[in-house]
């Protein structure tokens, strides 16, 4: 756990967020300032500063993360569909620096991205 890292606090519970799913290796809340109707982040409880940081060490996490989507995404009810993001770095628009999967969903996104 990185101390100073804000995800690493709300996946310890240390800091309140609305559960959406947890395990051993992931926790998924809903995000503070939702960008469409269903906004969940879903993280690896192990920090991971960005996608930029993962590598072949991190091969399980990365599995693990885009593996538990599919069953979030359903109990979460977006049977039409989603949008799945992840941003990288500052061009990429990154603002929290522990990785995080954003699920979109409850209206039709638009394409290509801003
Ligand atoms: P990103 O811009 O991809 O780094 O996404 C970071 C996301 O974290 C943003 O959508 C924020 O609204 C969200 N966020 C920041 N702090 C919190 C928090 N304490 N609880 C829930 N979501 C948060
Ligand atoms: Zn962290």
């Amino acid at each position: 756990m990185a101390s100073d890292c804000i995800f690493c606090k709300i996946a310890a519970g240390e800091i309140p967020a609305k559960k959406a799913y947890e395990d051993e290796h992931l926790f998924a809340f809903h995000d503070i300032d939702p960008k469409a109707p269903t906004h969940v982040l879903v993280i690896p409880r192990q920090h991971i500063a960005s996608l930029a940081h993962a590598s072949d060490k991190d091969a399980a996490t990365l599995s693990q993360l885009l593996n538990a989507v599919p069953a979030i995404a359903a109990q979460l009810g977006l049977t039409n569909g989603f949008r799945t993001v992840i941003n990288t770095g500052a061009d990429g628009g990154q603002t929290v620096s522990h990785l995080h999967l954003h699920i979109l969903g409850g209206r039709a996104m638009h394409w290509p991205p801003g």
